[in-house]
């Protein structure tokens, strides 16, 4: 299929970009829009009705993903799923997760009207969440859609104004039993574009990033019980200081990153008791969060980094205690679907490169569910989340162009 020129649909991704932003503006050209709230439903109630003047077939799931769907005439059964995710951060951007939904219908838009009914079903979808910016769950939509999530999970949880998932649920109208069952087994493979939210692309030159990995992450909790005492009359050896030993600890582990490749380890939060001037630290807690794309990579740094945290302690006289809270492992997207990608890609003479995505993606939910792809446009200056998140417009109609030829591949010959 021949690529068209960029130019042919910078305007319309643009108009529908801004229309989109347009539900859950804020005053500062941003965007919020919570999972279940009202410009939330406003925006799927209004994707529906656009999906639907493209002439696809729409339907909602019961906790609330959009679906417009081209029905296949061979493999009806055999579904190539494309979308993003709608929900927002407090104060996002407009391209985050609505570029994936406009590239996404804009493709399917482009293929339905020039060559009629696909081979395979193509379903456009707008997940319902992947932030977890307003309930203390992520990945929602595509979680419910691979059996990832279930119902029984959010029972006991609420939002920052207490309000309870299952009651902003049936506000928004579902979890009602209104729409069917959010599971799907009908899956073939999933296909996201996405922009990058970090510098790699932009710095390189490039225009897209065909994503190899979506990074693992674990995260701790680290907590260091010594005694407060008297600055003043607690000599420098007779104290059991939190403090400087959690320092100690911090500095080890952030050399240690920087000596592994790909390797990132953050102390991002760290509080002391008693937190006073005059008053040796009794205890200090810090959280820790590394990522990499090898789950070995991953496992032995942190047990080389915890022996090294238990030896300290032990010869410093402080108790440690080490918390893990998560631990998702880190998830490679599929070799056939990278290889096609990337050989369009090269057809086309567009600058790219292969990389690792060192933010979450709902990939990661399909990738352990399904083949799947992910494809990086560049985020300008790397910002996002933030209403300055911005991509070239000619950026991003060179990932609906290549998204386009790859669902022309994929359902059509
Ligand atoms: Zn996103």
């Amino acid at each position: 299929m021949k690529v068209k020129t960029p130019y042919a649909i910078q305007d319309e991704l643009s108009k529908m970009l801004d229309f989109l932003a347009s539900f859950g503006a804020t005053e500062n050209n941003g965007v919020s829009r919570l999972l279940y709230s009202s410009p939330w439903i406003r925006a799927q109630q209004a994707l529906k009705e656009v999906m639907h003047s493209f002439g696809f077939q729409t339907h909602f799931d019961d906790v609330g993903n959009l679906f417009g769907r081209i029905e296949g005439t061979v493999e009806r059964e055999q579904v190539i799923l494309t979308g993003s995710h709608i929900d927002s951060v407090i104060e996002g951007g407009k391209y985050d997760g609505a570029y994936g939904i406009v590239a996404s219908l804009l493709a399917a838009k482009e293929l339905f009207q020039k060559n009629g009914k696909p081979k395979k079903t193509i379903e456009v979808v707008s997940l319902c969440e992947e932030e977890g910016s307003r309930f203390p769950l992520s990945f929602w939509g595509s979680g419910s859609i691979t059996g990832k999530h279930h119902f029984d999970e959010i029972h006991s949880l609420t939002d920052d104004d207490g309000i309870p998932f299952k009651k902003a649920m049936a506000a928004a109208g579902f979890g009602l039993n209104n729409y069917p069952n959010p599971r799907r087994k009908d899956i073939a493979c999933f296909l996201e574009v996405h922009v990058e939210q970090g510098i790699i692309l932009e710095n390189s030159r490039q225009t897209l990033g065909v994503v190899s990995h979506i990074v693992g992450q674990k995260r701790f909790t680290i907590t260091l019980t010594g005694q407060s005492n008297h600055a003043g009359t607690t000599p420098m050896n007779a104290r059991k200081d939190a403090l400087a030993t959690a320092c100690d600890l911090i500095h080890h582990l952030t050399n240690k990153a920087k000596q592994q490749s790909d390797l990132v380890a953050t102390v991002g939060n760290i509080q002391v008791k008693p937190n006073v001037v005059n008053v040796v630290a009794g205890e200090a807690t810090f959280t820790l969060d590394v990522r990499h794309h090898q789950k070995e990579t991953l496992t032995t740094f942190c047990s080389e980094v915890f022996d090294y945290f238990h030896k300290t302690t032990d010869e410093q006289n402080i108790k440690l205690n080490i918390t893990q809270w998560m631990d998702d492992e880190p998830v490679k997207m599929d070799e056939t679907l990278m290889s096609k990608m990337t050989k369009m890609i090269k057809k086309e003479k567009i600058p790219f490169r292969q990389m690792v995505s060192g933010a979450g993606h709902d990939s990661q939910v399909f990738g352990t569910f399904c083949p799947t792809a992910l494809l990086f446009v560049p985020s300008h200056q790397g910002i996002s989340h933030s209403p300055k998140e911005y991509t070239k417009p000619e950026d991003l109609a060179t990932g609906v162009n290549i998204l386009t030829s790859f669902l022309y591949e994929l359902a059509y010959t």
